[in-house]
């Protein structure tokens, strides 16, 4: 489902001590914020006024339509008035949807003339919300809590942002990872718990036979492989006379793509340990399903897959760009040092600065015939890498902030895609940090997801968020992984 079509729901919390006048102006303002929120373009989603709640039964069967309305992603709560949190607990307990408190107040300023009891008693947001707040604390409920005046663009902006990460979590809990062969042999970094993570994150993670996918791009028309070449030439300039590979590039993409949508499937897998009965490993056809929003991982890694395909989920209809990546070689020069990052093939053209190059070279590894691939430098920006590794018993999400450059060199004999840039909080405390989390070498680079984000989805997912920044150092690091490791035993 497209990110235009998921809502929120805003539940305002009350009771009935203050008469039906009063509820009636909360009722009307809620909506008028609403509408405005709505109007401000700041929000990615429908915001939808709910209700006003003052009793137990009101909240419980919000919550309960919430958690079967498929078009819900998530409630946005506020006391205008004091809304005595008990009534809360039993529609709480059974609250199955990403929760955003929202503490802000009607007016903005307190109005000198007007105030008296009567204001008082219809403005009680300072303390309504401290109680609200206290009972999701109480019950231990994943949520976020987001403060400020409902009308200031950075406040709209922030809920904006929350909500992607919360249209991750629909994405996440309905996603489905088509595996073509299993991941390369012996790696580790790769293997993880597939009960796991449909449990925790909702992923259905299953395997295909490369034969099917074989049989499927046999059945590829020479009229289909025409109108995908129409396609490239429209986005990518040909750097290559090899029109018969790039075509069966083409051809390997139409097929993947038609298993994938039969099934659902918005995340795939490849390995090039097995391509049994396919000329080449593919290149331009992930890259351009990578560009369709598709999730990819290299080696059979389909967590990266999988984190791939909902990091783009979150940031759809944003310009910055999402990738698969895969930290490649440093660049230690003192003072100017770098990663850079790049793949076998398969980086994602979303995070192209210019126009993508079609090139076909040899491999190097493996056994087919020389692949086409699209080459082009990444952006400068700043950015995060991602990855999601399986500690055994839980997941642990890694996110560290990055800084992107123009490569330093052009490489005119690196036949790739290639990103460079700078971890935080330096190259070498950064890849200090990061290899004692047990980051993986795959990870998701994006300039639009945030780390704040990655924080929310991990918070609403239930897993251990890791964040290295401009801030970080290792010794801060391991105590906070060592006091982890230990609460994620007992949780
Ligand atoms: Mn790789």
């Amino acid at each position: 489902m497209a990110l235009k079509n998921y809502e929120f729901w805003f539940v305002v919390g009350s009771q009935f001590l203050y008469g039906p006048a009063v509820l009636e102006t909360v009722a009307a303002r809620a909506q008028e914020m609403v509408d405005k929120m709505n109007a401000s373009g700041k929000l990615p989603c429908r915001l939808v006024y709910k209700v006003t709640a003052k009793t137990n039964k009101e909240i419980a069967d919000v919550v309960r339509e919430a958690n079967y309305d498929n078009a819900c992603a998530g409630i946005i709560t506020w006391c205008h008035t004091f809304s005595p949190s008990k009534m809360w607990i039993n529609g709480f307990a059974n609250l199955q949807k990403p929760y955003l408190h929202f503490a802000t107040q009607y007016n903005r300023e307190i109005p000198n003339d007007e105030i008296d009891m009567d204001f008082m008693n219809l403005n009680q947001a300072a303390h309504g919300d401290r109680e609200h707040g206290f009972i999701a604390a109480r019950l231990r409920m994943p949520r976020k809590v987001i403060a400020g005046y409902w009308q200031d663009a950075d406040v709209q902006e922030r809920i904006g942002s929350w909500m992607r990460a919360a249209v991750g979590v629909a994405f996440s809990k309905s996603l489905k990872v088509m595996r073509f062969g299993d991941n390369m042999r012996e790696v580790a970094v790769t293997e993880g718990d597939k009960v796991e993570v449909q449990t925790k994150l909702g992923w259905q993670v299953n395997t295909w036979p490369v034969g099917t996918l074989v049989e499927t791009m046999n059945a590829v028309t020479e009229e289909e492989i025409d109108q995908k070449m129409t396609e490239y030439a429209s986005l990518y300039d040909f750097a290559t006379d090899d029109i018969e590979t790039v075509r069966y590039q083409a051809r390997e993409e139409i097929a993947m793509k038609k298993m994938l949508d039969a099934e659902g499937c918005m995340a795939f897998a490849n390995t090039f340990q097995d391509l049994y009965g396919m000329k080449q490993l593919p290149g331009l056809a992930s890259q351009h399903l990578m560009a369709q929003g598709y999730g990819y991982g290299g080696e059979g890694d389909w967590k990266v897959s999988a984190m791939t395909a909902i990091m783009k989920a979150m940031s759809e209809g944003q310009t910055g760009g999402t990738a698969f990546m895969e930290d490649y070689t440093y660049h230690l020069e003192k003072g100017n040092e770098y990663s850079l990052g790049a793949h076998m093939l398969e980086v994602c053209p979303s995070v192209a600065a210019d126009k993508p190059r079609i090139e076909v070279h040899p491999l190097g590894i493996g056994d087919r015939e020389p692949p086409a691939r699209l080459v082009f430098e990444g952006k400068a920006g700043s950015a995060i890498v991602v990855s999601l590794v399986d500690m055994g018993g839980r997941l642990r999400l890694i996110c560290q902030d990055i800084e992107c450059v123009k490569p330093i060199m052009d490489m005119p004999n690196l036949p790739v895609a290639r990103v460079m840039w700078r971890a935080m909080p330096d190259l070498t405390t950064g890849v200090e940090c990061w290899i004692t989390a047990g980051g993986a070498h795959h990870t998701v680079l994006s300039y639009d997801v945030t780390a704040e984000q990655m924080k929310d989805w991990a918070t609403m997912m239930d897993i251990e968020f890791v964040h290295i920044t401009r801030d970080t150092t290792v010794e801060s690091l391991e105590q906070q992984l060592f006091l982890n490791d230990l609460a994620w035993k007992l949780k």
